[in-house]
């Protein structure tokens, strides 16, 4: 199987795949239902999935897929990483992620909002938020709908 293949039958089956920041790796998700088959396949024809994937829309679109899903689905993982994730997990959000926007859930992470200050939530320090301390951590890479919610990316609800 080549890697047009490959991914048309990654994609058929739920998976997506994306080239991570940096353009060197891949980033497939959810990567709980990869076989060992699968992952031989994708370490196999790695380079050509990376190449394959950098190419232009139209070229994208046969293997059903859009730049906005790569894009994303890197920029998602990104986020995470920079949250201080682990690659595993950051994978899972990112498919988290994409599932949300695919779905069009109106909810987000407060990894997405503004208004995280490291671990804590900034309009609960400035008083808010009523029902929380002003130590308020919130679990960062959890979908809710939080009415103080600020977004910082392109994709946040
Ligand atoms: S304002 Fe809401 S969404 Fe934003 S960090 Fe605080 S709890 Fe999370």
């Amino acid at each position: 199987m080549g890697a047009p293949a490959l991914l048309q039958d990654l994609r058929r089956r739920g998976l997506s795949v994306a080239v991570k920041p940096g353009g060197d790796r891949l980033l497939v998700s959810p990567p709980g239902v990869l076989t060992d088959a699968d992952r031989t396949q994708i370490r196999t024809h790695r380079a050509e999935l990376i190449g394959l994937l950098q190419q232009p829309p139209e070229v994208l679109a046969l293997v059903g897929m859009t730049t906005d899903d790569a894009g994303r689905l890197s920029d998602y993982f990104g986020l995470a990483l920079r949250h201080g994730f682990g690659t595993d997990d950051a994978e899972q959000i990112a498919a988290q992620l994409r599932l949300r926007d695919r779905t069009g859930l109106d909810m987000a992470m407060c990894i997405e909002c503004r208004r995280l200050e490291g671990r804590r939530c900034g309009a609960a320090r400035a008083g808010q938020m009523t029902s929380a301390s002003r130590q308020f951590e919130p679990i960062r890479a959890e979908l809710v709908r939080c009415t103080h919610f600020t977004a910082t990316t392109r994709s946040a609800p």
